[in-house]
């Protein structure tokens, strides 16, 4: 199998190229007693985004070839111009205008590759015109909805060599939603949907910048990191987005198979979902039992503590720390919300009350 390495190493990031690639075209659900109609590729949305997938998945097996050793500019050149070719027919044919951006990233590493320096173009997404599959039914939501009109929606088709394992994020400071091309495939294959994922964090930063209560408004971290994802570093509002995934690997997800024209794959593309789903769950159930009991001894000691208190650097926001308050797995707190007639005590009691109710809510209901 051509794609044995960067397979295997695709999964131990939590990327998941394999079931994009070695797809064919001859699934077809026959009713009893009829033939089987060929199912056309054209329209099915992951028959769409494979060609690009499928780039990407070479690009990578590429870099890794370049293992412990620096990869020459002149070699990259070729895939920067291969692959923003592909991204362009690819949001062409899901109807998505986009106007593009330069951007130079220096001094990459990938899984022991290395890159000097990379110029090459984000896409930020415009417009949508006649949307006919999920994500360019994402982008027109996100694109006429009021609340997020200043929120820059931008494709990063080489995210994964400077962030790590991860298919896209919410950047607070810049208001930008940035994903990859595994975000986009993931979210038509049913494994996974960062796009809704990192919205729901964007929805909840408005939230936060207009005053309302939300999740976001508390930060938890520890000087220690451990193995576990957010060991030191949690935005509350993290339970929520991870909820969400929870119901669309539940509910949405399993619809999706319908778009998978080959059955062999679907044995491990639920193998994968079911995985992806587990450790969701126990990440949730982690979260909730440490961020509660956080809050709990915080809540109780708010009167006697030191919380030291100020303008936010970045938004428009008061932030209140301590670091006098340390629970098993986190030993710092921050809390942001907009300035208000109330006391910075008054109006941190009000949103920690909030919080531990919401959060025992979840934590009774999950
Ligand atoms: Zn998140």
């Amino acid at each position: 199998m051509k794609k044995h390495v960067s397979t295997l190493l695709y999964f131990i990031l939590g990327f998941c190229f394999v079931f994009f690639t070695g797809l064919s075209t001859t699934y077809a659900k026959p009713k009893r007693g009829e033939k089987p109609a060929p199912i056309s590729s054209v329209n099915n949305p992951l028959e769409m985004v494979k060609p690009f997938s499928n780039l990407t998945a070479d690009f990578y097996d590429f870099v890794l070839r370049y293992n412990g050793r620096l990869i020459p500019g002149k070699d990259l050149q070729p895939w920067i111009t291969k692959i923003q070719n592909s991204a362009e027919d690819y949001f062409n044919s899901i109807g998505v205008q986009y106007e593009l951006q330069m951007v130079k990233r220096e001094d990459m590493e990938f899984q022991g590759s290395f890159i000097e320096k990379l110029s090459y173009p984000l896409f930020i997404i415009s417009g949508v015109s006649e949307a006919r599959e999920s994500n360019g039914q994402f982008f027109e939501k996100v694109l006429s909805d009021s609340r997020l009109q200043s929120l820059k929606l931008v494709f990063d088709p080489f995210l994964p060599l400077w962030s790590g394992p991860i298919q896209g994020f919410f950047e607070p400071s810049s208001n930008s939603l940035y994903f990859s091309v595994t975000a986009l495939s993931y979210r038509t294959g049913g494994l996974g949907d960062t796009l809704e994922h990192e919205l729901l964090h964007a929805l909840e930063n408005e939230n936060l910048l207009k005053g309302s209560l939300t999740l976001a408004a508390i930060t938890l971290m520890a000087d220690q990191r451990t193995p576990e994802v957010y060991s030191d570093f949690l935005r509350l509002d993290e339970i929520e987005t991870h909820l969400l995934d929870i119901e669309f690997l539940t509910e949405q997800a399993p619809q999706l198979e319908e778009n998978v024209l080959d059955k062999g794959s679907l044995k491990r593309l639920r193998e994968e979902r079911n995985k992806n789903l587990e450790f969701k769950k126990e990440t949730v159930q982690r979260l909730l039992k440490n961020s509660l009991k956080y809050l709990s001894k915080l809540r109780e000691n708010i009167n006697t503590i030191a919380m030291n208190c100020r303008a936010d650097d970045v938004l428009p926001l008061r932030v209140c720390k301590t670091s006098e308050v340390a629970g098993e797995s986190y030993d710092k707190v921050e809390i942001r919300f907009p300035a208000t007639p109330q006391t910075d005590l008054q109006k941190m009691k009000e949103l920690l009350d909030w919080s531990l109710q919401r959060l025992s809510l979840y934590q009774r209901a999950f």
